[in-house]
């Protein structure tokens, strides 16, 4: 947990400060590794928690633990960094109701906000002004039943769709999805291979070979800091 001053507003009554905590695993400063944000000093709020298990996960810190913070405070903590984005992710951040009311206050205050998201959860709640970045999961990552079809249908070209693809299959996978659903006619399409298990080459090859509509991408902040959480 870094930066975290647990302060909760004094004037609202017991419920009142239930209703607006969420459980947070860590807020810290990097740069987005991710997406169409890569590269940009962001600062992440990663919420605690997740209902599913993909096999390769690499938050799996953030199932578990945290501290409870009032969405005040997030706000708070975020603005001390002084950046223009703000990526709000997990775990899963949409199991907690509340980061639907979190991602409207990073809005109000002007930032850019994007939330990472599995594809499990209903995402028609969200802001309009957040960038969705909503992954599609294939059979590799075990959670394959979990993908909520439904939630392509409210995405915008703001949003984008990831694919994290272990092997070949996988990437047929993706590919059948594509065309089945139409998705890269809808938003921007990332295909991300999982990192130590499909060469970034072999990958790329494949897209070229195929001549696919995606935007291939690496874990920029894997190469920079390898497995280590807080970046
Ligand atoms: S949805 Fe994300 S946080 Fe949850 S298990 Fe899968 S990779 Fe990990």
């Amino acid at each position: 947990m870094r930066a975290m001053s647990g302060a909760i507003d004094p004037t609202l009554d017991d419920s009142a400060q239930t209703a607006q905590r969420l459980r947070v695993s860590e807020i810290f400063h990097s740069l987005q590794g991710e997406a169409r944000d890569v590269g940009w000093p962001t600062v992440f709020v990663r919420l605690t928690g997740c209902p599913l298990r993909c096999v390769w996960c690499d938050t799996e810190y953030a199932f578990h633990g945290g501290q409870w913070y009032s969405i005040d405070d997030i706000v708070e903590n975020a603005a001390n960094y002084r950046t223009r984005h703000v990526c709000v992710t997990g775990g899963e951040p949409l199991a907690q109701k509340r980061c639907l009311d979190l991602l409207v206050r990073l809005c109000d205050a002007g930032y850019a906000v994007s939330l990472e998201t599995s594809g499990a959860l209903d995402v028609s709640g969200v802001d309009p002004r957040v960038s969705k970045v909503m992954d599609l999961k294939a059979p590799g990552s075990g959670e394959q039943a979990r993908n909520l079809w439904s939630n392509l249908a409210v995405l915008t070209p703001q949003d984008q769709v990831k694919f994290v693809l272990a092997d070949r299959a996988d990437y047929e996978w993706a590919c059948a999805a594509l065309r089945e659903h139409a998705i890269a006619q809808r938003c921007e399409v990332l295909f991300s291979p999982v990192h130590g298990k499909l060469a970034p080459r072999e990958l790329a090859e494949w897209i070229l070979a195929d001549r696919l509509p995606v935007r291939m991408q690496v874990q920029l902040h894997k190469y920079l800091w390898g497995e280590e959480p807080g970046h």
